[in-house]
């Protein structure tokens, strides 16, 4: 029995891989930089992330003060600018996540003090354990350290092992431990409490674990277990979601159809309306055209009316013409005969005068005559 834990202990140390190498200790390191050292390690190169804490520490006063300032500010702390080959978004995130680290520890234990871990392992890995940057991960790293490399327990790491069916469950870390300790080898067991740890904070939640994602599932029977109900219900949705998709899409036809028969309504519509102010435009330009036609029809009587009187005018005026012209040469043959006339006249009253006066000279001839006869007789 205890070999077949032991093995299930040795494929978990094989399957799980970790966030982050194994951080190492660092001397005359608290227990709050560590936990800050395997936070870089989790962006940085060990070397780089060594050396951003010792950049960090000289930068600031107290680790307080690096709590309260920007994250870009601990970003050039961390590496002097123009020094260094990290890529400037790296270590950004690096100073968020230290930040964030001491924002975290400060809420959970108001403060920036994590020594209290050496005197209560028990009592601090869970309150540790609850530091979300932390987890069980990270805690297993401190509480290794803490305890001078005794084989890391949480209550996270109980319930993933006895889960996984390697130990039973028990509230007493000292039995955990003990219980433990026989399987995991000495070297490993650092490595071990942060594998299970990590197990502990991704995917074995104390309520809704996430076998099917868990690396541990095909070796642990409640991941089995948790995996076949989670296949069954995968399968049911799948088969649910199959026949909403069907509903939806005979939803989806139906209402196409729908949609159709009202554009072909529309359509019936649309072409009855067409056609009916296409004959109403047809009686209206045929009117228009009737109009057009009487109009065009009354001016051309009118024209000819106008023609008409235009020549009855030309005529009246031509036979006026005439007729002042007939006047004028009456009264040119008048003036001319009246002319005759008075020449006539004239003529006959200067014959008259002339045959007067030469009567009058003949008279008066024959008075001579007369006379001189009378006289010559008297003689
Ligand atoms: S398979 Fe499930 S129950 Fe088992 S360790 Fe993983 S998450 Fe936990």
């Amino acid at each position: 029995m205890a070999t077949k834990k032991s093995d299930r202990i040795t494929k978990l140390l094989a399957a799980v891989p970790l966030s982050s190498p194994i951080p190492e200790v660092l001397p005359d390191a608290s227990l709050l930089e560590h936990g800050m050292y395997a936070v870089l390690l989790r962006h940085l190169p060990a070397t780089k992330a060594k050396s951003s804490l010792n950049a960090m520490q000289k930068a600031f006063p107290d680790w307080n003060e690096l709590r309260v300032s920007q994250a870009q500010e601990i970003a050039d702390a961390m590496t002097p600018r123009g020094k260094g080959k990290t890529r400037p978004g790296t270590q950004l995130s690096a100073a968020q996540d230290v930040k964030e680290y001491l924002a975290q520890v400060f809420q959970e234990t108001h403060g920036l003090d994590l020594e209290f871990l050496r005197t209560d392992p028990a009592g601090g890995a869970k309150q540790l354990a609850n530091v979300p940057i932390l987890g069980n991960e990270l805690t297993a790293f401190l509480a290794w350290i803490a305890e001078d490399g005794a084989l890391p327990v949480s209550g996270g790491m109980v319930r993933v092992l006895d889960r996984m069916g390697a130990m039973t469950r028990t509230t007493s870390m000292k039995k955990a431990r003990a219980a433990l300790e026989p399987m995991v080898p000495a070297k490993d067991g650092l490595r071990f409490g942060m594998s299970v740890g990590l197990v502990a904070d991704r995917w074995c939640d104390a309520r809704k674990p996430l076998c099917w994602e868990c690396p541990l599932a095909p070796d642990c029977p409640m991941g089995k277990k948790v995996v076949k109900d989670w296949e069954a219900q995968q399968k049911r949705l799948a088969v649910q979601r199959a026949k909403e998709e069907a509903r939806a899409e005979a939803a989806r036809k139906k209402e196409e159809a729908r949609l159709a028969r009202e554009a072909e309504r529309e359509r019936k519509r649309l072409e009855k309306e067409a056609e009916k102010e296409r004959k109403r435009a047809e009686r209206e330009a045929a009117a228009e055209a009737r109009r057009k036609e009487a109009e065009k029809q009354k001016a051309a009587v009118a024209k000819k009316k106008a023609a008409a009187k235009k020549k009855a005018d030309a005529a009246k005026k031509k036979a006026a013409a005439k007729k002042k012209v007939a006047a004028k040469k009456t009264k040119v043959a008048k003036a001319r005969t009246t002319k005759k006339k008075t020449t006539a006249k004239k003529a006959t009253k200067k014959v008259a005068k002339k045959a007067a006066k030469k009567t009058t000279r003949k008279k008066a001839a024959r008075t001579t005559k007369k006379r001189a006869t009378k006289t010559t007789r008297r003689r």
